[in-house]
């Protein structure tokens, strides 16, 4: 018998033929069986990790400090930062306090956000997990299907938050859930009884009842049940729903409303005094409604605010005032190897215009510096420079040899 032959699980005794897989430790082997024993039982103590210190954590923050928080990472936006600050202290000062017998139920805050693609919705959702230290799953609403239909059931929303928050189930409970891409779900004619579209609704309708808070089976791993695969129990009350959308063309559904509502009044006026390229600040949710989301969803997200378009300034910003700006980011890469980087006022600006020109937005920055500092970055380590300036004819040279096309494939 070989020496290979007689190698043995040190768990189970199965000798490494009857096993798909045996590891070799310092001085002890495992099965893949054994692994996968194991691995359910990791899963199943982190279940049961209770962590009293989350509550503690939470009520810290307040709103103006959520807020001042925001500020450090998202440029602009104040209205949703102001919104977003509120709704995530109610929501978490809901969840704290103490079942009382004065009839006053509060309802959650669920939120959803309006706006273009790029102008910093999934980057809010984001750093208010941050802050706040809770898990946070994104998923995409596109993905999502009615049970029984090819793609995700919507209890794999929870499958993902699970796996954020490392199986400890109680601060699974208490996490942040960002749905991206809500608007894709919308019912695609106005009239539910002529085209009954029940792609989108019938996951509108799925998505209520987590919405609103309730006990869900969840698959802890996700995918198809599996026979073996034990379910957790999540209940939803707790969890804090952040929805976004683009929702493209809802500005025509708010300027007619707007006219609509001007009857009498001189309709030009109003005109003038609307900024007709940002009509999103005067979004109600009945043009969700009028848009296709059913108006449970609606009720179930009451927390409604908008993303303003991002100019010039805002890009500008982007790339140079938060706390990880995309150059702050470059000025350490290079530092790391002992090179200043120095990037000259009319080289951002040349930058932006760029990204706005292609309509790469702001998610561009980061290529568009890439395509301009990627020659620099691979031949100035270990020479003699120590500092690398970049002017507007540098990052314009730069640029010239990158296409577009391929800059918005990175984007
Ligand atoms: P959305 O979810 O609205 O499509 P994202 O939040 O994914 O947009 O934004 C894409 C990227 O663009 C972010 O990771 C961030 O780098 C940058 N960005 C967008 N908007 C902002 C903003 N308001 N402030 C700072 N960075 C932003």
């Amino acid at each position: 018998m070989s020496k290979e032959e007689g190698l043995e699980c040190s768990f189970c005794g199965r000798k490494k033929a009857e096993t798909n897989l045996l590891i070799a430790g310092l001085d002890a082997h495992i099965c893949d069986r054994c692994i996968e024993q194991a691995h359910g039982i990791v899963v199943e103590e982190a279940l049961h990790t209770t962590n009293s210190e989350i509550s503690k954590d939470l009520m810290l923050k307040k709103p103006t400090s959520i807020k001042a928080f925001l500020d450090d990472y998202v440029i602009g936006q104040e209205n949703t930062k102001k919104v977003m600050s509120v709704a995530v202290y109610n929501h978490y000062k809901r969840l704290l306090q103490p079942k009382s017998d004065d009839d006053i139920e509060i309802q959650k805050s669920n939120i959803i956000i309006v706006g273009e693609t790029g102008t910093g919705k999934t980057l809010v959702a984001k750093t208010v997990a941050r802050m706040l230290n809770v898990p946070l799953a994104i998923v995409d609403a596109t993905v999502l299907t009615e049970a029984g239909y090819v793609g995700e059931d919507v209890e794999s929303i929870l499958t993902r938050l699970l796996q954020a928050a490392d199986y400890n189930l109680e601060k699974a409970q208490t996490g942040i859930v960002f749905i991206d891409e809500i608007d894709k779900i919308a019912r695609k004619s106005d009239n539910p009884s002529i085209t009954r579209d029940v792609s989108g609704e019938g996951v509108q309708q799925a998505l209520l009842k987590l919405l609103e808070g309730t006990t869900v089976n969840v698959p802890p791993k996700g995918g198809r049940k599996h026979p073996d695969q034990k379910f957790i129990e999540v209940d939803t009350e707790n969890i804090l729903f952040i929805a976004g959308g683009a929702f493209d063309g809802i500005e025509k559904k708010i300027s007619k409303r707007l006219n609509l509502q001007a009857v009498g009044f001189s309709a030009s006026k109003k005109e003038d005094s609307l900024e007709r390229n940002n009509l999103l600040k005067y979004i109600i949710p009945k043009d969700l409604k009028d848009f296709g989301l059913i108006p449970e969803i609606i009720g179930r997200l009451p927390v409604l605010t908008y993303m303003n378009p991002l100019d010039k300034a805002a890009l500008k910003d982007i790339l140079t005032v938060p706390k990880n700006a995309i150059v702050k980011q470059y000025e350490k890469l290079f530092e790391m190897d002992g090179i200043e980087l120095v990037i000259t006022e009319e080289a951002l600006d040349f930058i932006v215009e760029q990204a706005v020109e292609y309509k790469l937005g702001a998610r561009g920055l980061r290529s568009l510096c890439e395509a301009v500092l990627t020659d620099a970055m691979f031949e100035l380590p270990g020479t003699d420079n120590k500092e690398l300036h970049v002017t507007k004819d540098y990052a314009a040279e730069k640029l010239s040899k990158t296409t577009i096309k391929k800059l918005k494939a990175v984007s």
